[in-house]
């Protein structure tokens, strides 16, 4: 299946309108075989469409479960695809992430599990964070 084809039935599934940003934004994502911050986006499409709009479809996908947080650091928020699991506002890509001390992209590990924590119900979790960092197979080479 074709990336616009997939972008349609993507958003078909988690109800959200077809709009030309994002369509965009998804065939930027699925270009990319590593995260992408606001700040990546917003430079990609600056002039099409302005920071805030690109805000509020980058919100609205990680919400509807289309992209999920992939990292979270000095270089902001990135956001990555999700697997096709993901219902509306849950996330189910509990896997780990690897940040790049290099080129500071960062990668789904979809293989590496997150640990089950054990927490008390006096907190209640939203977004777990499980980050490794080192260097990547690009900046070995
Ligand atoms: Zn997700
Ligand atoms: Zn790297
Ligand atoms: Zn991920």
């Amino acid at each position: 299946m074709d990336n616009k084809r997939r972008i349609g039935d993507l958003l078909h599934a988690h109800n959200l309108r077809k709009t030309p940003i994002r369509t965009e934004m998804l065939e930027m994502f699925m270009d990319h075989d590593f995260a992408l911050s606001a700040n990546n986006v917003i430079t990609k499409m600056m002039g099409r469409y302005n920071r805030v709009t690109i805000y509020r479809a980058l919100n609205s996908f990680e919400e509807h479960g289309i992209l999920h947080r992939a990292s979270e650091d000095g270089h902001g928020i990135k956001y990555a695809m999700c697997g096709p699991h993901c219902p509306d506002q849950l996330h189910l890509d509990k896997h780990a992430h690897f940040v790049c001390d290099e080129c500071h992209h960062t990668y789904c590990l979809e293989e590496v599990k997150v640990p089950n924590v054990e927490l008390s119900n006096e907190f209640s979790v939203r977004h777990a964070n499980y980050n490794l960092s080192g260097i990547c197979k690009k900046c070995k080479t």
